[in-house]
């Protein structure tokens, strides 16, 4: 098994590029592009139709069992703290640019453990997310900062907005189907922008220089565009969403616990799942697909270990640039996500043992809030919290270096 992170990276790598080419093997298993509202994909019956003349994959025997499933009431820091998942802002954004974290207050589960709120104790790490797993394969000190250490990071207009348009978005379904227009839909900016405001009052700072109310003005009025954008990719009048801001937690048999929170999710009357997930952003470039694609991967390995279903579709949704991007997965996907996973959790272990959590800067640096505690930039981090239990000769070299 790969122990350095540096080869946790390159594995990635190398997933990436068997997927894709898994994907050229498969006919019509992904597909990414603009989208009217009435197109394949978002008429259910269509939809379904092509479901049901594909067969799903079967389920894996043998799959341990389920930890939880639930609806989250709160939005997601993750996706988001999944809240993770590529550049997907309003903000000057390179393709590598991760999809800013949603921000919200966190549920009160041990989801909330992983994300980026000050607490009093630290903690060793004890499970995964798609974000975290996502910074540590960015920068293996990121995540320290972020799980370990937990140190504050200021709000992002462009995090907030995306929190802001998700729940929007989510709360759209509760009305009856016929009633779920644009014009309602923003209707509901207002009344999540104050909840938000309430929820998480540290948002205020975004606007604390902005007495006249412009910036406000301009920033809920991209809000309320993307929202718009929304309807051109999808129509919810024709979608009843099994589940909304699904929080999902499965332990593999290894005992590695995975956590995320799935914005929506869709069963065919031949129950077969689709994965939904909103992306604030503009689409990757193509050979960043595969990037994006592994949070949705993610949530389909969840899925299947919980409910042993492999979802029949994934699709991200990305209201910044007006297109969809899906795939189709199968076991050899699920079962390639899984072990990456596992060899980046065994680097996450070695490295918690170690103290051994270095820098590897690249241009996202430029997104990290963290750099003053960055010894590439000059910074010292705080003091290693947890106890070193393991030298790092004994463990292999961790980090980039
Ligand atoms: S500034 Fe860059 S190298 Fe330093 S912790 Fe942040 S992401 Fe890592």
């Amino acid at each position: 098994m790969e122990t350095s992170t540096e080869g946790v990276t390159e594995a990635a790598a190398d997933d990436a590029g068997a997927a894709e080419a898994a994907v050229a093997a498969q006919p019509g298993t992904a597909a990414a592009g603009r989208q009217g509202a009435g197109g394949t994909e978002e008429d259910p019956g269509a939809a379904h139709a092509a479901v049901a003349a594909q067969p799903a994959e079967a389920a894996a025997p043998g799959a341990p069992t389920p930890v939880t499933a639930g609806r989250h009431e709160g939005h997601s820091t993750d996706q988001d703290p999944e809240s993770a998942h590529a550049a997907v802002t309003a903000e000057p954004a390179t393709d590598e640019t991760p999809d800013p974290p949603r921000t919200d207050t966190p549920p009160a589960t041990a989801e909330a453990v992983e994300t980026a709120q000050p607490v009093a104790v630290p903690v060793a790490p004890a499970s995964l997310s798609p974000s975290r797993a996502n910074d540590f394969m960015q920068c293996p000190l990121l995540y320290r900062f972020r799980v370990i250490d937990r140190l504050p990071e200021k709000p992002s207009a462009a995090a907030t907005r995306g929190t802001l348009v998700h729940s929007v978005l989510e709360r759209l379904f509760d009305a009856p189907a016929g009633e779920r227009t644009a014009p309602a839909a923003k209707s509901l900016i207002p009344g999540q922008w104050d909840r938000l405001r309430e929820s998480r009052p540290e948002v205020l700072e975004l606007f604390a220089d902005d007495p006249e109310g412009e910036r406000l003005a301009q920033w809920l009025g991209e809000a309320e565009r993307l929202v718009e954008r929304w309807f051109t990719l999808e129509d919810p009048t024709r979608l009843e969403p099994a589940e909304r801001e699904l929080f999902v937690e499965a332990e593999l048999e290894s005992g590695l616990r995975l956590r995320g929170i799935i914005d929506r999710v869709d069963v065919a009357p031949t129950g077969e799942v689709r994965i939904v997930d909103y992306k604030t952003g503009k689409a990757p470039r193509p050979e960043y697909a595969e990037g994006a694609l592994f949070q949705m991967k993610f949530y389909a390995l969840v899925v299947w270990r919980l409910k042993n279903v492999i979802p029949r579709r994934l699709q991200l949704v990305y209201l910044g640039s007006g297109d969809v991007l899906t795939y189709d997965p199968v076991l050899a996907d699920l079962e390639r996500v899984e072990r990456k996973l596992l060899a980046l959790w065994e680097a996450i272990r070695q490295a918690t043992q170690t103290g051994d959590w270095r820098p590897r800067p690249t241009k996202l640096c430029g997104w990290c809030d963290h750099q003053e505690h960055c010894p590439e930039f000059g910074g010292t981090p705080p003091p290693y919290p947890l106890p070193v239990t393991s030298a790092i000769g004994e463990q292999g070299r961790m980090g980039p270096g």
